[in-house]
């Protein structure tokens, strides 16, 4: 059994709920505010739970599953959580993370080298019934097309005070679950021949295996993907050096009540 849940009947559990997670290095979805970008869904489901965000070293870019809110997360770790204690006007929200693909190219300043496809987590926050997060715009999306696997969205970020995974979709096209690794085969094979005729050194072209090897096109497995903490590590963290909610930047994007209930909107996370 996992600590966190898959699919949307648990989003719907800690929906009913209101009012009243680490993953690594960061590759989250984060579009700056007007921002539009394309990506690919390669699930249908989300894994879902309960999670904090918080700045450590300077950084906004830190995530933790909650020790306490996660049942069985909590069973594990021994029921306390230290974030939660640390901030007792901060309060975990509810995500729910999908796996995409990056369609929308950019290029490196120095050498202007074209960067595409690699797989991202989708962190879609569930929100409250009030001001209902893009989790439940997934939801929705998902029972209208039947799926999300295999559909690409041009996904917009309207303003600095929503979410920063986008929340306007637009749908683009519908890949055939089945269909999904010959689109992969094609996009990545004209993607390789125009991105090594445009580099010179050898050692920085690429080949369709070693971008697959990166970036399968493949749902992440989450419990690899997002490992929480072990629970002496994150006492350590918020020990002594406890970071002060006062020096958070006006970061705001850990949960706080009226986030809660307002659906979790974030500020713009200095990147
Ligand atoms: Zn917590």
């Amino acid at each position: 059994m996992s600590w966190f849940s898959t699919g949307y009947e648990s989003a719907q559990e800690a929906y009913n709920e209101t009012p009243k997670s680490s993953s690594g290095k960061n590759d989250r979805v984060y579009l700056k505010a007007d921002q539009t970008r394309r990506f690919l869904f390669l699930d249908d489901d989300p894994a879902a739970f309960w999670e904090h965000q918080f700045q450590y070293d300077g950084k906004w870019t830190n995530w933790e599953p909650c020790h306490e809110r996660n049942k069985h997360l909590a069973r594990l770790s021994g029921g306390s959580c230290p974030i939660c204690k640390a901030y007792d006007d901060r309060w975990p929200y509810f995500v729910g993370c999908h796996t995409v693909i990056e369609m929308t190219p950019w290029f490196t300043k120095k050498d202007h080298i074209e960067m595409n496809f690699s797989r991202r987590i989708f962190a879609a926050k569930l929100g409250g019934k009030d001001k209902p997060g893009v989790l439940k715009k997934l939801e929705k999306l998902k029972s209208k097309h039947g799926r999300l696997r295999g559909l690409i969205f041009d996904i917009e970020r309207p303003g600095k005070k929503t979410e920063v995974c986008g929340s306007d979709f637009d749908l683009i096209e519908k890949i055939d679950p089945g269909e999904i690794q010959a689109y992969s085969m094609e996009q990545l094979k004209s993607y390789v021949e125009r991105r090594n005729k445009a580099v010179e050194d050898d050692k920085k072209k690429v080949s369709v295996e070693k971008l697959l090897e990166w970036s399968p096109w493949e749902p992440f497995n989450w419990e690899e993907k997002i490992k929480p903490r072990d629970i002496s590590e994150i006492r350590a963290m918020f020990g002594k050096n406890a970071p002060s909610q006062e020096s958070n930047g006006g970061g705001g994007s850990t949960g706080t009540k009226d986030d809660f209930k307002d659906g979790g909107v974030d500020d713009d996370i200095p990147y």
